[in-house]
């Protein structure tokens, strides 16, 4: 414990320090020169590629195809949907001049591509038989951003945006519904352990064109919240600006619905302030570059051949496995540094515990070493994987029912939004009570049934609770 202490500021002191210096401390990402700007170090890219295949199994699992847009879209296209535009303009960067001279129209770097796919829907789509049409793109997306914060919020960030278009209303509420649910809320639970609440945002936080923004919010390890992902139906609002139109099956002429939806490289700071604890990063395994960490104590042929034999079983068995033999670097010294790097499971091999015929392992989650037999690790490393995967995510969903007050007044909702979450009536808040909240950068997260789900959008009048908390 005791050559853990400096490396990190206080956990429950300074949290925004903290992550400053997981940040740094666990190598995942520096500023870049340009403010707002972030680079990803290998550690947290290998993180993100690894959400971005389990994210992009699910989407495609929906019936979704990925394209890929262009990075520039001509700003007449932003100025087509009035309130699009007006979401955005103070968040864009505009390129005036190229090529050694002036431009004649300014072109947008995308902060979203909804207009440009607009464009290409209205194109592709000439019958109901093109119906429903489902694209996701993978992408970096720029908006300058006020106050940044690495990961949380970049001027650039990494993401991906599905646009849908669809037959109906109802077509197109239930596929959002289903990307909300079965990828965003089923990613985020069963990979990254972070429990949602997925709800509706209340139609001031509502994107900008959306009739409808559904969101899945978190709480973090502070009690703040944190936005993991956002649907939205957009009506026909996009598909009446760019003309999306279809001959339906009598050959009548039909204005499309369509929707959105984005989840982005937010969602690493989500992971890191979620988990993470006095020593560092805590990765869940299913997200972990290193499941396992292979330390060899210290120099000596025997325990090399078996720290080598170890790692190899531990492949054979499907565990992503690292192999530590840096013994010319002090054994604490590296056992802090896998500690900060939240890997799930250090496993020390040493002389005595090969005579004993034992290994030594520490869980990330845990304090404290334990033993296994030698001859037990790749039949036992993978059980043992599952099992953190499962409490670091009910660790979590305690910290979510434990921090959650359930109030009747403003001035309750304001008192818990001071450590955690607040649930209130959405009647007894309404949109007077929410401006009250506002007014102390407390917010309503989401709108969501009594029994904390996604309200059903067919079913406008419901008696929905609104949950309120301070967020980053
Ligand atoms: P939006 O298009 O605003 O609905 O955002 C889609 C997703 O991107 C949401 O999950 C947001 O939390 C995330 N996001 C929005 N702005 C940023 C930003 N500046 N940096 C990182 N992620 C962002």
């Amino acid at each position: 414990m005791v050559e853990r202490q400096g490396i990190l500021a206080s956990i429950e002191n300074d949290f925004p320090q903290w992550y400053q210096d997981v940040l740094e401390k666990a190598q995942l990402a520096d500023n870049g020169p340009v403010r707002g700007t972030m680079v990803m170090r290998p550690y947290s890219y290998a993180m993100w590629e690894r959400m971005q295949s389990a994210m992009d199994a699910r989407i495609k699992a929906t019936g979704a195809e990925n394209v890929y847009l262009p990075l520039f879209i001509p700003q007449s296209y932003l100025e087509r949907e009035a309130e699009h535009v007006e979401g955005f303009s103070p968040e864009l960067a505009v390129v005036t001049h190229a090529g050694g001279k002036e431009l004649t129209e300014p072109v947008v770097v995308r902060p979203t591509s909804e207009t440009l796919f607009g464009e290409v829907m209205a194109k592709w789509i000439q019958s109901h038989r093109d119906l429903p049409l489902l694209l996701n793109q993978w992408a970096n997306v720029v908006r300058w951003e006020m106050r940044p914060r690495v990961f949380l919020r970049t001027t650039e960030f990494l993401w991906q945006e599905g646009h849908t278009a669809h037959a109906t209303r109802e077509d197109a509420a239930d596929y959002a519904r289903r990307i909300h649910l079965d990828v965003y809320q089923d990613f985020l639970e069963n990979v990254l352990a972070i429990p949602v609440l997925p709800g509706f945002k209340t139609p001031s936080e509502r994107f900008a064109g959306a009739i409808n923004t559904m969101t899945c919010e978190a709480m973090m390890g502070d009690g703040k919240a944190l936005q993991m992902a956002t649907s939205h139906e957009l009506g026909q609002n996009f598909a009446n600006a760019f003309g999306i139109t279809f001959s339906d099956a009598e050959g009548v002429a039909q204005t499309a619905w369509t929707t959105s939806w984005g989840s982005s490289t937010r969602m690493m700071g989500g992971l890191i302030m979620s988990h993470g604890d006095a020593s560092g990063l805590v990765l869940p395994p299913r997200i972990a570059p290193h499941q396992v960490v292979v330390l060899v104590v210290k120099e000596d042929a025997r325990t090399l051949a078996a720290a080598r034999a170890i790692v190899a079983d531990l492949k054979a068995a499907g565990v992503r496995v690292k192999l530590d033999d840096r013994t010319q670097v002090g054994f604490g010294r590296r056992a802090t540094e896998w500690e900060l790097k939240g890997v799930p499971v250090r496993i020390e091999v040493g002389p005595r515990d090969l005579d004993a015929g034992v290994l030594t392992f520490v869980r990330r989650d845990r304090v404290g070493k334990q033993q296994m037999p030698a001859t037990e690790v790749a039949s036992r490393v993978p059980a043992l994987l599952d099992e953190i995967q499962r409490d670091l995510f009910a660790v979590a969903r305690t910290r979510l029912a434990d921090r959650t007050a359930r109030v009747s007044t403003v001035d309750e909702a304001r008192e818990a939004a001071r450590t955690g979450f607040a649930v209130i009536d959405w009647n007894a808040l309404g949109e007077a009570g929410e401006k009250l909240l506002n007014r102390d950068a407390i917010t309503v997260r989401c709108l969501q049934t009594r029994e904390g789900a996604l309200p059903d959008p067919h079913e406008p009048e419901q008696d929905l609770v609104a949950v309120v908390a301070r967020a980053y």
